[in-house]
């Protein structure tokens, strides 16, 4: 499946981009990881420092499936809201879920640290804003919930835009703490640091199929074999079409990165921007001073992105940049992509085991805060294969989407 049309920002930040070979002769190992974008390498990362005999395997290049497409924002808020997480699952689990996002997102941010300096996750604060009146209670109510549990938030009022931004909004809450990276940047970082300490990596190595055997799995690659004890499947969206979970389905979204502006003096603190509209419209800025920003989330047609439809909704994001930043209405779109998007019904991603897949693990991290699911699970994953139980993987449990959404 085509992930993604145009040309996103990222690939030209890496020159050279590090390449690796393909297999080319029969293989066995400990954990074989199918996929190469931030999930595959995450786990990667992890296993490697514990010193597991690792493969990874991508059919194409590592990092150029919807991780290249990645916008990069870290945030532990997600897409659903604490409060919606709360009327659907109750006030435990919502918090526990929105707490193990902020412990990922600081892992990340630790992860990086340790990483080469330009790859560590720059810090940022992030402005969720409200579209419009109708949805200032709403958010409001949010921001309460926020604050009740621990989380650090801060209420601004319309009056709060005046001479930090050039444009104002009735509402909105204003996180610290919060962060971006260059998402292609950073799985080639996991996978250098990972390859050092052991973990072999072979692209445009298809696997074709398998056999499950008691003592783990026989993968094919064409004609060659990769035995491996155990299996962590991150194929990103692709995972739909190998195992379909009816609780997730696949949309296209846009993204646009202007030239470099100027300057920044019109933006507070340049922190990451997003809003209560669904599908939301978001923006950042990158370390060589573009505008990032994506949503005009749209279904796919049929099953496939439209080619060059990416130019019309790069403008139209370009134009809504423009409305909000006057000062940058000289800024013309660089970089414009279209890409698939994942989302699930429930909100969750799905992470663990399926009684169909024995001594597999499946990664799916959903969503507009993906990244920060990835390391929760990597997490998850590698504790497990560690010999670390991880009950709370339960809540995301493949197996759920079996049961009628709340
Ligand atoms: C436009 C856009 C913006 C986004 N912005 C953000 C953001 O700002 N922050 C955020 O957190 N998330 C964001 N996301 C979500 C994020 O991109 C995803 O959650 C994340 O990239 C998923 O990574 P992955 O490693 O699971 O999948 P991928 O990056 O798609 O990697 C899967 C890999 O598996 C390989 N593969 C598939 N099948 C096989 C096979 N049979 N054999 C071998 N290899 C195989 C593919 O070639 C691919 O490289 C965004 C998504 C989009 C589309």
């Amino acid at each position: 499946m085509k992930l993604h049309t145009g040309e996103p920002a990222w690939r030209k930040t890496l020159d050279p981009i590090p390449g690796y070979p393909a297999l080319t002769s029969d293989t066995s190992c400990d954990c074989l990881i199918i996929g190469g974008g931030i999930s595959g390498a995450l786990c990667a990362y992890l296993l490697a420092d514990q010193g597991m005999k690792t493969v990874l395997v991508d059919k194409n290049e590592v990092g150029s499936g919807s991780t290249l497409a990645n916008t990069g924002i870290l945030q532990y808020a997600n897409d659903k809201t604490l409060t919606s997480f709360i009327h659907t699952f109750g006030e435990e689990t919502a918090v526990h879920f929105y707490r193990l996002c902020k412990d990922s997102l600081n892992h990340l941010k630790e992860l990086g640290r340790k990483l080469h300096p330009d790859l560590s996750p720059k810090e940022r604060s992030s402005l969720y804003m409200a579209s419009s009146d109708e949805d200032v209670s709403l958010l409001r109510e949010e921001y309460e919930n926020l604050r009740k549990y621990g989380f650090q938030v801060d209420w601004w009022n319309e009056e709060d835009f005046s001479g930090r931004f050039p444009f104002r909004k009735p509402g909105a809450i204003y996180t610290q703490g919060d962060a971006e990276i260059n998402p292609f940047a950073f799985v080639h970082g996991l996978l250098e640091q990972a390859a050092s300490k052991g973990l072999q990596i072979f692209e445009h190595t298809p696997i074709t199929g398998w056999t499950f055997q008691s003592d783990g799995v026989m993968c094919r690659s064409g004609q060659l074999i990769v035995k491996a004890k155990h299996v962590i499947l991150t194929t990103g969206y692709e995972t739909q079409f190998l195992k379909r979970e009816p609780g997730a389905y696949l949309t296209s979204t846009y993204a646009v990165a202007t030239e470099p502006a100027a300057h920044f003096k019109d933006w507070h603190e340049r922190c990451l921007i997003w809003e209560t509209a669904r599908p939301y419209l978001y923006m950042r800025t990158t370390p060589d001073g573009r505008i990032m920003a994506g949503g005009l989330d749209e279904p796919l047609s049929g099953s496939f992105l439209q080619e060059g439809r990416e130019i019309h909704k790069g403008q139209e994001l370009l134009g809504l940049i423009h409305e909000m930043f006057p000062e940058k209405a000289g800024l013309q779109a660089a970089y414009s992509w279209g890409a698939v998007f994942g989302e699930t019904r429930d909100g969750l991603p799905y992470i663990g085991t399926h009684p169909n897949y024995p001594h597999c693990f499946f990664l799916e991290g959903y969503g507009g805060n993906g990244t920060v699911c990835s390391m929760l699970a990597a997490e998850m994953i590698t504790d497990v294969l560690s010999g670390k139980p991880r009950t709370d993987m339960e809540l995301f449990a493949l197996t759920r989407s079996t049961k009628p959404v709340p």
